[in-house]
């Protein structure tokens, strides 16, 4: 059962906007237009792991989407959980990677290289991300007062066209590495059958509450971000049909100056634009 549903993240709504409205020679038009793509990429690629998700028994696994919540140590940070699945016996935690290329996991210096077109990447190790996360969430959890529960961390790759390679020195961790449509057979498999349940009914209910009390979806400041001053966004309305501004009103109607394409409501996204 889906309990916290996937929804387009407020960051990556605010990036798109931004995106379309910077002006056309700002210096940072390139990084901001590779930070959507990334976004994007990224977001795409935890619906799609939604996919496999369905296969899992409705009544045993509790499924929450994109968590953020506070640091024990720390209320004034955060740490987010990509998806978390909960189950009587167990918790697990997944972090998703949707990256197209050559993906190569090296142990020696913690860091995943990433070879698309003959270019190389780094990214930090996402068993290493998922880990911490994993820290941080035993920690929220005692904090609590919730009963100790086996907890297991994933990494899943959900772009079926990526290559993986793993050190050899990886050792155990490699299990924690999968591809999207094995992800249900694996996590079926950490089902015990003399394993007691941890997590009553009463336990899973609160736990429930707690997690999306807590939930604190992340609401940047993306103009302070990039150093971006109100008179470099252009503003007014934005035609459907070409994309560009600007748009006149006419009689009960929009008119696009480039291809005079019209439209009745074409405001309605300059002002959710505005808003964000
Ligand atoms: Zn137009």
């Amino acid at each position: 059962m889906i309990v916290k549903k996937r929804t387009k993240p407020l960051k990556l709504m605010k990036l798109e906007v931004l995106n379309g409205r910077i002006v056309q020679n700002h210096s940072k038009i390139h990084l901001i237009g590779s930070d959507f793509a990334k976004y994007q990429a990224g977001f795409k690629g935890e619906m799609s792991l939604d996919f496999y998700l369905k296969d899992l028994n409705e009544d045993e696994y509790h499924i929450f989407h994109d968590l953020r919540l506070p640091q024990s140590s720390n209320e004034q940070f955060y740490f987010q959980i990509d998806t978390l699945i909960v189950h009587s016996q167990f918790c697990i935690l997944i972090e998703v990677k949707n990256l197209i290329g050559n993906l190569y996991f090296d142990h020696q210096f913690d860091q995943m290289i990433r070879t698309r077109d003959g270019v190389d990447e780094t990214f930090s190790d996402p068993i290493n991300q998922v880990e911490l996360q994993k820290a941080q969430f035993a920690k929220w959890l005692k904090l609590n007062k919730f009963p100790e529960i086996p907890l297991h961390s994933l990494v899943a790759i959900t772009n079926p066209k990526s290559y993986i390679r793993i050190s050899p020195k990886y050792g155990k961790k490699s299990q924690k590495i999968i591809r999207g449509n094995t992800l249900v057979n694996k996590i079926n498999g950490y089902v015990s059958s003399e394993q007691e349940s941890v997590l009553l009914k009463k336990d899973l209910k609160r736990l429930t509450k707690y997690l999306i009390r807590e939930d604190t979806p992340q609401n940047p400041d993306i103009l302070r971000n990039y150093s971006i001053q109100r008179e470099e966004i252009v503003t007014g309305v934005f035609c459907p049909k070409c994309k560009k501004p600007p748009m006149i009103r006419l009689k009960r109607t929009w008119l696009c100056l480039n291809c005079s394409g019209k439209s009745s409501n074409a405001h309605e996204k300059a002002l959710q634009d505005y808003a964000l």
